[in-house]
């Protein structure tokens, strides 16, 4: 299975393979009743580690991006990407990247791809759900967002993993942090950390 999940690796992203493994772990072992959901898609190299576990457990991911970059993929922005930049409307757009990665890892029935920005889609969607991935913009605001939006989801039992956890502010920005901090104070227990990712399970 390792050598199968390493094809994946080849996918443009943030992501560690290791890490990548950790969230394959985490879905096969607890996306078996509902399905996930991932903030921030960007080009798809998450979702097939968890869209392959979810194809496995005949599960689905739901994967919410607006496409148009974080902060910091903006034109002349440090991770600004040409291969990814629309230049006929002058803006970012990692949908087609992400469509063609889907397609490509043959997981079309098992991700869904949302264009919406996290909180418009957590009002659409109301079922209780297995698994929540946040690795959306790392801004306070935002990372705040997505997690008071899609805390109460996860059914008890369930994993919230959220990725760039850094220790110091001289590693990385301190958002995704800080709501890891508040869930370990809310009912979350943390299961597995590997590099900058974390996997808690909802207790109470
Ligand atoms: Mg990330």
């Amino acid at each position: 299975m390792s050598n199968f999940l390493k094809e994946f690796d080849a996918i443009k992203g943030f992501l560690a393979h290791e890490e990548g493994i950790l969230l394959y772990e985490m879905a096969k072992q607890y996306c078996t009743k509902s399905f996930a959901v991932e903030i921030g898609s960007y080009c798809g190299k998450s979702a097939c580690y968890i869209g392959q576990a979810c194809k496995e457990n005949g599960t689905y991911l739901v994967t919410i991006d607006h496409h148009r970059g974080s902060e910091e993929q903006q034109f002349g922005a440090e991770y600004f990407d040409p291969e990814e930049y629309d230049y006929k409307n002058n803006r970012v757009d990692t949908l087609p990247t992400l469509t063609k990665n889907i397609a490509k890892y043959k997981l079309n029935s098992h991700i869904k791809a949302i264009v919406d920005n996290s909180k418009s889609a957590s009002k659409k969607i109301n079922s209780e759900i297995d698994f929540l991935f946040i690795d959306g913009s790392h801004t306070f605001e935002s990372a705040r967002n997505d997690y008071e939006s899609w805390k109460n989801k996860i059914r008890t039992g369930g994993i919230l993993s959220i990725h760039d956890i850094y220790d110091s502010e001289l590693e990385g920005g301190q958002a995704p942090k800080e709501i890891y901090e508040k869930a370990m104070t809310e009912g979350f227990k943390l299961v597995k950390r590997v590099n900058s990712l974390v996997a808690l399970k909802k207790i109470t």
